[in-house]
């Protein structure tokens, strides 16, 4: 099926309080581009420097999600431009992002990511870790970004069970951080999560954002990329 028959069929299937972000790391510029003839706004990257030579080639009223793991001495590439960075795991990181964002006179988005999975390699803050970024006098002083809620990706298995189960804990600590550091905040209200292989998992568990890639484009060749 074609990129824009895919898009449709999500488009028709996920509730309408799902955003879907369409995951074109990758892909070349015609993919994204078929993508957006359909009306489709919210293209998600992971690579700063990929997204960086993506978007002048791209219209300009494109979403972009930055939904990687993002290095400092990154921010620079997409602050003028980038619509919500999914992944922030650490005050350093953060910092940055804020003074970018103020050299741009602009304000931010942000989802803060947690560590859900049961493998270490994906990145991600615990719960301990993220009351201690938000309890900073840095964090406090911070005029140009603004917390839109949090982002985590489950385990790499067909177990469900042990998917949803991960989801649900996301789900919690959103809830949990909402209560204690976001009461009278309407702009914190995203969960993001869910990908090709679990989305359905992640909707039934709350997601507000899902991430999806090869369910629209296709499997990438990273020997390409
Ligand atoms: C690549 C990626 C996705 C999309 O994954 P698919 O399995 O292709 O849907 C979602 N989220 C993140 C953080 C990714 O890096």
């Amino acid at each position: 099926m074609s990129i824009a028959e895919n898009i449709r069929i999500f488009k028709e299937n996920i509730p309408e309080n799902v955003r879907l972000v369409a995951v074109s790391k990758t892909k070349p510029v015609e993919d994204i581009r078929e993508a957006y003839e359909t009306g489709h706004r919210d293209f998600g990257e992971n690579k700063a420097q990929e997204l960086s030579e993506k978007y002048p080639l791209l219209p300009a009223d494109i979403r972009w999600h930055f939904i990687g793991h993002l290095q400092t001495n990154k921010v620079k590439y997409i602050a003028p431009f980038v619509h919500l960075i999914h992944a922030v795991d650490s005050l350093k990181l953060l910092k940055e992002i804020n003074k970018q964002a103020l050299k741009h006179n602009r304000t931010i988005a942000c989802l803060l990511q947690f560590h859900i999975a049961s493998e270490s390699t994906k990145f991600g803050m615990n719960m301990e870790e993220a009351r201690q970024l938000l309890e900073s006098d840095e964090f406090g002083n911070m005029k140009s970004i603004e917390i839109h809620g949090v982002m985590g990706m489950a385990t790499l298995t067909d177990d469900m069970e042990q998917v949803g189960n991960e989801f649900r804990q996301l789900r919690l600590y959103f809830e949990q951080l909402k209560k204690e550091y976001f009461p009278a905040d309407p702009a914190f209200c995203e969960l993001s999560m869910g990908m090709s292989h679990d989305y359905q998992t992640a909707i039934e568990e709350g997601a507000t954002i899902i991430r999806i890639g090869t369910a629209i484009f296709g499997a990438r060749n990273y020997a390409f990329a």
